[in-house]
């Protein structure tokens, strides 16, 4: 899987796409994205440019770098899930 994005980040390198990365992000604000200047959603877990820290909003995630936005929800899924069943964990 992980060679799937690889692939994906360097075929977009020289070609003017942006090129996304998921981060830890430590400021948790709602700044817009960097590439539609819509409000993102961030909860700490964000897409974002892979060549300055700016926000990239899941719309344009999905657009641009679609595995990882999609894993991305898997994150906050398991995130919501250890959440609920905080006692298990
Ligand atoms: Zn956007």
């Amino acid at each position: 899987m992980s060679t799937n994005i690889d692939t994906e980040v360097k075929s977009t390198k020289g070609t003017g796409a942006p090129r996304i990365i998921i981060s830890m992000n430590g400021v948790i604000t709602n700044d817009p994205c960097a590439l539609c200047g819509a409000r993102t959603n961030p909860n700490g877990i964000d897409l974002m440019l892979a060549d300055e820290p700016a926000l990239v909003c899941r719309d344009c995630g999905l657009a641009h770098a679609r595995p990882l936005a999609m894993l991305l929800g898997l994150a906050d899924a398991a995130y919501g899930f250890a959440n609920a069943h905080e006692d298990a964990f």
